[in-house]
């Protein structure tokens, strides 16, 4: 689909995006979308680098996933929109781009969602209450031998804290979840398709 990209210093380029990409027969997109460099554009005029967000749907068969990515601008209307009832169940959502590389990180390690932004929020309680002043993030990076990696943004100021869990803590996490899905925080992370640790700190405007 093609789009108009205004830029600030009055040049206006169009590009042509893809609206579904299927990540088994394209598998090149898995390392531009980890990389951060999935639909970058370059003003032809300035060459200032524009990183828009367009609604998409990732497909990737091979791990049972139909990923919905839908732009942090359209958050608000997720949370008020009504799901189909014939809806996919291997379709799950993700909002804005950088979810999108995040989720895509934790499928390819082949890691449980509901664990992952489990341990994201443990994560971010704890750093929450050492910073209570600070706008806290919690990403998960990648999985390094016996550890899982996770960046947590907000600590100082333009620097990302690196902090390594042990493996078997996921591990039990995943055993809880398991064990009890319909106990929090499992239960409070799900909003219907969307899984994520946004969903308990979201604003009371988007509940
Ligand atoms: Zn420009």
């Amino acid at each position: 689909m093609r789009h108009k990209i205004p830029c600030f210093c009055d040049n206006t380029f169009t590009i042509d995006v893809p609206q579904e990409i299927d990540l088994d027969t394209d598998p090149q997109y898995i390392e531009d979308i980890l990389a951060g460099n999935f639909m970058n554009f370059i003003c032809t005029s300035c060459g200032k680098k524009h990183k828009p967000e367009f609604p998409l749907t990732l497909n990737w068969p091979s791990k049972g996933l139909i990923l919905e990515v839908l732009p942090e601008l359209d958050r608000g209307e997720f949370y008020r929109r009504k799901e189909p009832k014939n809806m996919s169940p291997e379709k799950e959502t993700v909002i804005s781009y950088p979810e999108m590389a995040e989720r895509i990180a934790i499928i390819r390690d082949d890691l449980s969602v509901e664990a992952l932004e489990a341990l994201k929020y443990y994560l971010f309680v704890k750093a929450d209450e050492a910073y209570p002043e600070n706008e806290i993030s919690v990403w998960y990076n990648a999985k390094t031998g016996e550890a899982l990696e996770f960046h947590i943004h907000g600590i100082k100021d333009n620097e990302v804290a690196v902090m390594k869990t042990p493996l078997n803590l996921y591990e039990k996490t995943l055993e809880d979840y398991k064990k009890n899905p319909r106990t929090d925080p499992f239960a409070s992370l799900r909003i219907k398709s969307y899984c994520s640790l946004q969903n308990l700190l979201r604003p009371e405007e988007l509940k």
